[in-house]
């Protein structure tokens, strides 16, 4: 019971939108030089109702099929009540019975917006507030995200449809759905209660399709039995199967906005804090602290709960205010380079439906505790940045931090990575 609490607390307290802050700024970067990508022509901007009318029998044949995939596949998965499945015959309410079959959020906005990369922002095209493209207030506190809108049948790069795509999932998908959260879909959803997430956070419901602790010693799943309820690999299969059904049928918008929504979770998983509960905490150390503790002494036990927490936020506000300075600069970069590095791709296996769990969040967990000790060490050698909640202290930043920057170098060349093979995947005839 207190192990659990214990891992409750810790899980609750990493905020949870931000894997590796925007997505569409790294996926920009990881797959711009990527051929099957690079060469594709223009695709035209499609309503989703279009591409639902048009491919309604494909697609309830597809969500069958993947539900009884799912639940012969992933483990801890909690099978779709068949109240959810689409009608045999189309009523009039096509998105919302497409997005409850999916089980996401059905008042996402789905805007028609692309996002550019930072310093190519077009001022003189009609743009969108954040609170028009997602629900609730999802940004990242840190972030400068720029929504441009495209009309129906506009022609766009396919990076752009894609790479916008990938940051979509934070904008409400995953929101309130579990049957203790608030709304409408929760008691439908059949999801059970929430396992983990904090609720000061109000988009900590996402969690558990955003992270998973895949990798954990047998003794923490028996004590926290609700680490394993999480399915970001179930998200990553969900999409791949409607991106290959849109690109194969001629609706190749969304054939690309679907891969972005699965790499979205793919990307998530790169960060070791989506992929490991207590990065650098080994199971000695957490009894060590619960039994402190039980004998009055919480003190060690709530300055870990707030280390993990202050570590995952501020090593992603480091990141995405040195990306952001690095681009403004225009120059060539250590970290535009392991973005875009292709020399490990051929290293990894092939993707497969089990590659989120047994190949890129195994990776994170591998390099979780090395990556927390040197965001450590960095906070410790300098205390005037060790406060963000002023906000400004990174404009003295100098970012001169060989050992994290390692650190974070060698994570980003993951991104990447997972996110050309993911892509690759979706794009392969
Ligand atoms: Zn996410």
């Amino acid at each position: 019971m207190k192990l659990t609490f214990l891992l409750l607390l810790f899980c609750a307290t990493a905020p949870t939108a931000w894997g590796w802050s925007n997505h569409t700024v790294g996926s920009y970067l990881a797959l711009q030089d990527l051929p099957a990508l690079r060469d594709a022509p223009a695709v035209e901007v499609e309503a989703l109702e279009q591409f639902l009318s048009q491919q309604y029998p494909a697609i309830v044949a597809l969500l069958e099929e993947q539900e009884a995939f799912a639940r012969e596949h992933f483990a801890h998965y909690p099978p779709r009540p068949d109240s959810l499945k689409m009608p045999a015959t189309p009523s009039d309410n096509l998105r919302h019975d497409f997005l409850t079959a999916l089980r996401i959020n059905p008042e996402i906005h789905l805007a028609m917006v692309i996002q550019p990369l930072p310093g190519k922002d077009l001022p003189e095209r009609e743009h969108l507030q954040a609170d028009q493209v997602m629900v609730g207030q999802t940004l990242s506190p840190w972030n400068r995200q720029r929504f441009i809108v495209v009309a129906e049948y506009e022609k766009v790069a396919p990076l752009a449809v894609l790479a916008s795509a990938a940051d979509e999932p934070d904008y409400g998908h995953d929101i309130n759905l579990f049957g203790d959260n608030p709304g409408e879909v929760a008691a439908r959803y059949g999801f059970g209660p929430q396992p983990f997430g904090d609720a000061r956070f109000q988009y900590s419901s996402q969690a558990p399709f955003h992270m998973g602790f895949f990798h954990e010693s047998a003794v923490v799943y028996v004590a926290a039995g609700f680490l394993q309820r999480s399915w970001p690999d179930w998200r990553a299969y969900q999409y791949m199967g409607l991106a290959r059904l849109a690109f194969a049928s001629g609706h190749p918008y969304w054939g690309y906005r679907f891969l972005g929504w699965g790499l979205h979770h793919i990307q998530d998983l790169t960060q070791p804090y989506h992929a490991k509960p207590l990065p650098g905490v080994d199971l000695a150390s957490l009894l060590l602290l619960e039994g402190k503790a039980l004998a009055g002494f919480a003190g060690d036990k709530q300055a870990s709960i707030e280390r993990v927490a202050t570590r995952h936020m501020e090593v992603e506000k480091y990141q995405s205010t040195w990306l952001r300075r690095v681009l403004r600069e225009g120059q060539p970069h250590p970290m535009l380079d392991a973005y875009a590095d292709v020399a490990q791709d051929k290293t990894y296996p092939p993707y497969s439906v089990d590659y989120l769990r047994g190949v890129v969040s195994a990776e994170s967990v591998d390099d979780s505790a090395a990556f927390d000790e040197a965001i450590g060490q960095w906070l410790e050698s300098a205390p005037a940045t060790s406060d963000f909640s002023g906000g400004n202290q990174l404009h003295r930043e100098d970012f001169n931090h060989p050992a994290l920057n390692r650190q974070l170098l060698k994570l980003l060349g993951h991104f990447g990575a997972h996110s050309r093979i993911y892509v690759n995947a979706g794009l392969a005839p």
